[in-house]
């Protein structure tokens, strides 16, 4: 049988930094797991820019639609800032998930117990919290025609469309009651049927696709507007919830925060199921490429750490050790370690970032 395989663009920024922590935990999986991955590596964003003139050359967008994942640090600093449009590092990005046609954004909002104070709600409402928010990514009013500034009479009117096909709305469902299914079982799909036919639409389509394929699921239907109010009020109440892109793009910002720091929050871009069966899958931590604390060692590794577990779950089928791996994470933050990002509480270990990737490895050794 052959290994899984894994391409890894490191990026910029702070991105190889986290990246060769990520690197340690590959490689105790293949010498104390034996799960021994094909890894490659290549270049986006800034860096490739440097070295070829492109964001991302056609040799690792290849690259990337032939592997069975691939894991992105960050792109992007202020060197590239004055750069044409058509070659800024977020181009290498965009170019990945669209090529690679990635229509399902999974944003988990996890709640570490010991960071569960670092919220800016209460204690009790977010201890323990684990949501998953999946983001309808290639479609709807970000990309829907006609859009524009136009004449009309003598003043300008602003128009984007949003626009939704039965089809756009069947694979981003069937993607969310698959996620619930390794979950808690639960989804809610978030529009505003009340006000909008394409959420009409969304309700309609999503409720068939449960009603046919995956009835054993517990589906409830939500108000956009009321979800964010629901997150804030008692997130907890949710497992999974399934969104548009506009209101996903807010929901999961929103979400993400009630669990704290930036270094702390994974995500996954998943897209149609490959000959193998597992779906094509772009990982990366949701933060950017901090020029702030670039090269200093105070960049936490953890959102990349977690971006991989979510790999080991999604597309290699290695729950069980990505459970592990999130133990091992909850465990070094049990004890205190914190990088710069998390400072703040009395009585905490301060850690570099690779100080950070040995802890985590550490506590993978002890949970063998
Ligand atoms: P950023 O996420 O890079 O940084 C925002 C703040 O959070 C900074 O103060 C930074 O030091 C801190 N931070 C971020 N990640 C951290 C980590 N792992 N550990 C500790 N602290 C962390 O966002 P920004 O400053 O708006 O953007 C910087 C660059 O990154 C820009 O060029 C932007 O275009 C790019 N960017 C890239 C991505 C991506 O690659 N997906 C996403 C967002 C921004």
């Amino acid at each position: 049988m052959t290994n899984p395989s894994l391409l890894i663009l490191p990026g910029d920024g702070i991105g190889p930094e986290v990246m060769a922590e990520v690197r340690k935990i590959i490689d105790w999986f293949g010498t104390k797991r034996d799960l021994a991955f094909d890894v490659s590596e290549g270049l986006v964003g800034g860096c490739s820019y440097d070295a070829h003139g492109t964001p991302l050359t056609d040799e690792t967008m290849e690259l990337a639609q032939s592997v069975d994942a691939v894991l992105l640090g960050a792109v992007g600093g202020p060197k590239y800032d004055n750069l044409d449009f058509s070659v800024k590092p977020e181009r290498g990005l965009l170019r990945l998930r669209k090529e690679m046609d990635l229509f399902a954004n999974l944003r988990p909002a996890q709640c570490f117990d010991a960071l569960a104070d670092f919220s800016s709600l209460k204690r009790d409402v977010v201890a323990g919290l684990d949501i998953m928010i999946v983001r309808e990514l290639t479609s709807g009013i970000y990309f829907g025609e006609p859009r524009g500034i136009f004449e009309e009479g003598n003043e300008r009117v602003g128009i984007n469309t949003q626009r939704y096909t039965e089809s756009e709305i069947e694979r981003v469902a069937r993607s969310a009651f698959e996620l619930a299914r390794r979950r808690g079982n639960k989804v809610c799909s978030m529009e505003k049927a009340n006000v909008m036919e394409s959420g009409v639409l969304w309700r309609e389509v999503v409720q068939k696709v449960h009603d046919e394929e995956y009835p054993d699921v517990e589906l409830s239907h939500m108000y956009a507007d009321a979800g964010a109010m629901q997150l804030c009020r008692w997130p907890k109440q949710f497992d999974v919830i399934v969104t548009d892109n506009l209101f996903g793009d807010l929901l999961s910002d929103a979400a993400a925060m009630l669990t704290g720091s930036l270094g702390m929050l994974p995500s996954a871009s998943l897209g149609a199921p490959m000959a193998n069966g597992r779906p094509k899958a772009l990982y990366e931590p949701v933060h950017g490429s901090a020029p702030d604390i670039a090269g200093q060692g105070k960049a936490n590794p953890i959102a990349c750490i977690l971006s991989f577990a979510m790999a080991l779950r999604y597309s290699f089928d290695l729950g069980d050790e990505a459970d592990r791996l999130e133990a091992a994470v909850e465990k070094v933050l049990a004890d205190g370690l914190r990088t710069a990002d998390l400072l703040g509480e009395e009585g905490v270990t301060p850690v570099s970032t690779s100080e950070m990737g040995d802890a985590v490895v550490a506590a993978l050794d002890a949970s063998v």
